[in-house]
């Protein structure tokens, strides 16, 4: 079966990366470069366009962006239709939406394509490891033949009703991730101004029913450990809050916290750009610079006073901006802020 992939990004090259050997795999990126990098490292053929990529295929995957990233590679003397096959699959790795969804449905649908709508989650490790986490939306007889596709990158592939549902299933799920970021983060806070070692917070945190993914994995795992690594931009999970605020909307559900949520991260985005990862937020929590600020914004005004605002060694800190790429470098830690967290025993 002849796959074409669309979309090279973080989580979607790894993935891409598990197609090669069932092959043949045909790669296209916007920036060309990425799909350069992809073949030279693992193999596959690059195509020049969205329509050359399709043409090849049986089995046509995007993982952009949105979903609105999705309907613009349509259309056009270079789209994905005016290559794609009648008869051919259409997979959605994107984390969209599910109305624009049902419409790239319906127009694929008009050529005979089939649709179903697949975003997954394990991030950017599951990805690698092929042990991803696959949520489906679509007819059954076309889920079926997506399996054999999507077995390549996921462990546990759920068909959960028509097209949509994978992304409503997602955006839910990501919605309460953002959720308990935010949550931990003022609980946090509230802890160590109460007089808490942070260490220790977090340790019981732990083993006590407050615990969750945030506590347990995001903070131990990537902040405390200073790996930061550039994963999953905050901007993408604001924009699946917002689809899940919008799905609830749909479906007359009061989503009053997540709304809460979407705004509170909205402004953070407003604040900072596009290209800051949870893996930042992260770092804010632990030591500051711009991402102090960050936190302050997007995960907790509460946790900026707690922890740094009334500390007079980290009152002065201006904050600095770390690019993205940097993210994995411990060397932006400010020295005074390293002491600072020895001190917390948040590191050795
Ligand atoms: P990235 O931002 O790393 O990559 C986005 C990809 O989409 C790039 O290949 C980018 O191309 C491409 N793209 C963006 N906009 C357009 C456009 N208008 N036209 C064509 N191509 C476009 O995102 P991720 O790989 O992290 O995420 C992809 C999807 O997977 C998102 O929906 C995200 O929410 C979801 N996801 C991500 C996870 C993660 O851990 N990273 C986990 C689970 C889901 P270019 O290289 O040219 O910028």
């Amino acid at each position: 079966m002849h796959v074409a992939f669309l979309g090279l990004g973080a989580i979607g090259a790894p993935m891409a990366a598990h197609l090669v050997r069932p092959g043949p795999l045909t790669v296209w990126n916007r920036t060309g470069g990425r799909a350069a990098e992809f073949v030279a490292r693992h193999g596959g053929v690059a195509a020049a366009s969205p329509r050359d990529a399709a043409a090849a295929a049986d089995v046509v995957i995007t993982c952009l962006g949105t979903s609105a990233d999705v309907s613009g590679l349509l259309d056009g003397p270079e789209g994905i239709l005016a290559g794609v096959r009648p008869g051919a699959l259409f997979l959605d790795c994107t984390s969209g939406d599910p109305a624009t969804s049902r419409r790239i449905a319906a127009r694929l649908a008009e050529r005979g394509v089939a649709f179903a709508d697949a975003p997954v989650s394990g991030g950017t490790n599951g990805a690698e490891a092929g042990t991803l986490t696959v949520m489906v939306g679509g007819d059954e007889q076309d889920v079926l033949q997506a399996r054999e596709v999507l077995r390549a990158f996921g462990q546990r592939i759920e068909h959960l009703g028509p097209v949509g549902a994978g992304h409503a299933m997602k955006a839910v799920n990501n919605a309460l991730l953002a959720v308990n970021i935010r949550a931990f983060a003022e609980g946090f806070a509230g802890l160590v101004k109460a007089g808490i070692a942070a260490r220790r917070a977090l340790d019981v945190l732990n083993t006590s029913s407050g615990r969750s993914f945030v506590s347990e994995s995001l903070v131990p795992d990537r902040v405390l450990t200073g790996a930061f690594p550039p994963t999953f931009r905050l901007a993408l999970l604001e924009k699946d809050v917002g689809i899940a605020a919008s799905v609830l909307e749909q479906t007359g559900v009061d989503g009053a916290l997540i709304r809460r949520t979407r705004e509170l991260f909205r402004e953070a985005r407003e604040e900072l750009g596009l290209n800051v990862t949870l893996a930042g937020v992260a770092l804010e929590l632990e030591f500051g610079g711009k991402q102090v600020y960050f936190v302050a914004r997007a995960v907790s005004g509460a946790l900026r006073q707690g922890l740094f605002d009334e500390d007079k060694r980290l009152g002065t800190y201006r904050p600095v901006l770390v690019p993205l790429a940097n993210l994995t470098r411990i060397d932006v830690r400010p020295p005074e802020l390293r002491t600072w967290a020895r001190e917390q025993s948040l590191i050795d």
